[in-house]
């Protein structure tokens, strides 16, 4: 009989571990712990769920039963995970349907415990229409009250990629939609000029942007609904209410059984995401992850690290020796028709951790420019003055920004230098690219001004 490997959490992470585990050891017995009713779903698709866009079935990628008998995976839902006892090697878990507890061994543990959503934190947050959107039943519940009660106005709190995918959501339903934000411009990662295009896209689609608000209250209204948010300088109507504010790791446990957590309180791991204590691996947003550009130990909850660093942690949990060395941080929005993507490091985190930095903007072509369909990207590279390497960069424009940004992401993570970057061989066809291609463009503006005191 070969290792018992037991996991913990069944939406991103878990389920890439349970499945490289089986994989790698076709002796193992692989059993998944997941206290909600659905695994493997499509959670980043959400809010095109509840635009209509991608209809319930399809954010369903694997059930519990397919996890079973395409993956070897033994899945068991409504069960919680209570308490790791490292030295008995061995796991508490809540059977949600009966109530009863059993105790189980394992040989290898992995964590996948995710995040949580942050709160409020004040009266009237579990209201019938106030919601959030991380699980699918969230999902289903928004998706419903808004097509049973058509709520005409909408307030979103929280300007980050979720609060943006959310604004376009409600605005496809024709439902009005203000979204309150605790800083003067949306999406806090990005640069400021991008900044200031993506306010621009929600204002010119309808949406009210309200800078440095801090959400205070609820003004609740009959049937259990709230009617307002109140901030410190204002009352928003509120037929429905949505609270993006971020995530915070779901590493309680983990800490429980004496495992290290880092500052953002995410598990730390090394490279084979082995966490401190043996025999336990964990992976995805209940973990910090290292960055490749500033060498820091960071919390980047997203999707593309928990299913390598699941990977990484399934693998070495069946005796493998996988390694996920890290990321740079990649994230892509679609704001109403426009593309927003960052990759690498900010020009503020880039500076904080000691590069000398040096940033240009350029704004080029999406194909050739007489080609119908053709529009403008924009560009901003960071740069190191010393090193000459690419740190990050901001891409937007109306199409061909993303997959360009994903060209930069690698460039970044190869560590290229922007001379190198002037000479990449692109592809040039009029109907996709312009002859310069713009990632070219940008790195033209960036070496002259490299070589510019
Ligand atoms: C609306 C939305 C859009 C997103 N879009 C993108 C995107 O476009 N790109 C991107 O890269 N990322 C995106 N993300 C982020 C991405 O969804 C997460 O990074 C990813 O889901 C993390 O996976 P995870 O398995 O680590 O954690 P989670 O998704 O949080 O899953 C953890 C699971 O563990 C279970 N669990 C927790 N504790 C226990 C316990 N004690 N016992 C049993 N089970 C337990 C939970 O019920 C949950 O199912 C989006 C997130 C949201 C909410």
């Amino acid at each position: 009989m070969g290792r018992r490997i037991l996991v913990i959490g069944g939406l991103a992470a878990g389920p890439s571990a349970a499945s490289k585990a089986a994989r790698t050891s076709p002796d193992a017995e692989v059993v998944l712990y997941e206290q909600g009713e659905a695994v493997s779903y499509g959670v980043c698709e959400i809010p095109y769920h509840i635009s209509g866009e991608v209809k319930a079935e399809a954010l369903s990628a694997f059930t519990p039963e397919t996890l079973r008998t395409t993956r070897r995976v033994d899945v068991r839902i409504l069960h919680r995970v209570e308490e790791i006892q490292p030295h008995r090697r061995t796991l508490r878990v809540r059977n949600l349907k009966d109530g009863t507890t059993s105790e189980e061994r394992f040989d290898r543990l992995v964590i996948a415990t995710g995040s949580r959503p942050r709160r409020l934190g004040f009266e009237g947050e579990e209201s019938r229409n106030v919601f959030r959107v991380k699980a699918l039943d969230e999902a289903y519940a928004l998706r419903k009250f808004v097509s049973e009660e058509r709520p005409r106005t909408a307030v979103i709190v929280g300007g980050g990629y979720i609060g943006m995918e959310m604004a376009d959501a409600f605005t496809s339903l024709g439902i009005e939609v203000t979204l309150l934000h605790n800083s003067s411009l949306p999406m806090k990662s990005l640069e400021r000029e991008t900044r200031e295009r993506v306010r621009e896209e929600l204002e010119k689609n309808g949406v009210r942007f309200v800078g440095m608000a801090q959400a205070a209250a609820f003004v609740r209204g009959r049937e259990g609904k709230v009617t307002h948010l109140v901030t410190g300088d204002g009352s928003y109507e509120a037929g429905i209410v949505v609270v993006a504010i971020g995530v915070e790791p779901n590493s309680d446990l983990a800490r429980g059984a004496g495992i290290r957590t880092g500052s953002s309180g995410g598990i730390l791991t090394d490279q084979r995401q082995q966490t401190s204590v043996d025999n336990i691996y964990a992976a995805g947003d209940c973990c910090e992850v290292k960055n490749l550009v500033t060498g820091r130990q960071v919390y980047i909850p997203l999707a593309t690290i928990a299913s390598k660093a699941g990977w990484t942690a399934g693998e070495n949990a069946a005796g493998g020796n996988a390694v996920f060395r890290g990321a740079i941080r990649a994230v892509a929005v679609r704001v109403f028709g426009l593309e927003v993507a960052q990759v690498g490091a900010s020009e503020e985190d880039a500076r904080e951790a000691g590069f000398e930095t040096v940033c240009e903007t350029i704004t080029g072509w999406s194909r050739v420019a007489v080609m119908p369909g053709s529009e403008r990207v924009t560009i901003r590279l960071i740069a190191d003055r010393k090193s000459q390497r690419l740190l990050g960069a901001n891409v937007s424009g109306r199409e061909g920004a993303v997959l360009r940004a994903n060209t930069l992401a690698v460039a970044i993570q190869q560590k290229v230098t922007i001379g190198e970057m002037q000479q990449w061989d692109l592809a040039y066809s009029p109907p996709f690219t312009p002859l310069w291609d713009p990632l070219l463009v940008a790195a033209n503006a960036m070496q002259r001004k490299l070589r510019s005191p």
